[in-house]
């Protein structure tokens, strides 16, 4: 009885420490929304979206194997309909959500739109540039930096990948 109230007491503190809003699980709830239409097309479930004051301006997922190009991650499909509907390139006080952590390439596209903070699901141990493998977002060398927070629907993120990878096996 006393272990459960414990483990109930772990549980608690970790969610008090989150430092998500019912905003972010929103959007990223629209974010795996993509990464599942990413599933049913046969591409690495991978879905992304750009919000700017509380409205959804951008959404991507993953069209690598479709378009034939390597640089189609879903971030970059949803930063460049956010830039095209924001009419600028530059979208300060933006944030990017992400299925899962972007690459070098995602981090970089997200650094040089200036956005304010990437929130991602879950880690990847073989490309994840924020905070993983390295952390673009957060180098002090650069000209801007974003907030990174990650761990927002993780499981629900890794479990479209290893369900994905399965059936591809
Ligand atoms: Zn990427």
């Amino acid at each position: 009885m006393a272990l459960e109230d414990d483990a109930l007491a772990c549980i608690e503190l970790a969610f008090a420490e989150m430092p998500f809003t019912a905003d972010d699980l929103h959007f990223m709830g629209e974010a795996l929304a993509f990464a599942r239409i990413a599933f049913s097309e046969r591409e690495v479930p991978i879905g992304a979206v750009v919000v700017r004051e509380g409205k959804m301006i951008g959404r991507g997922r993953n069209r690598r194997e479709f378009l034939a190009d390597p640089t189609h991650h879903a971030e970059i499909e949803a930063i460049r309909e956010a830039a095209r509907s924001a009419g600028t390139w530059h979208l300060d006080g933006a944030t990017l959500y992400a299925t899962v952590e972007p690459c070098a390439m995602c981090a970089g596209a997200a650094v040089n739109a200036r956005l304010a903070r990437i929130v991602y699901g879950c880690t990847d141990p073989k490309a994840g540039y924020c905070g993983t493998l390295g952390d673009i977002p957060r180098d002090r060398r650069l000209n801007h930096r974003c907030e990174v927070e990650g761990g927002l629907l993780a499981e629900e993120s890794a479990e479209l990948l290893r369900l994905f990878f399965r059936a591809r096996r």
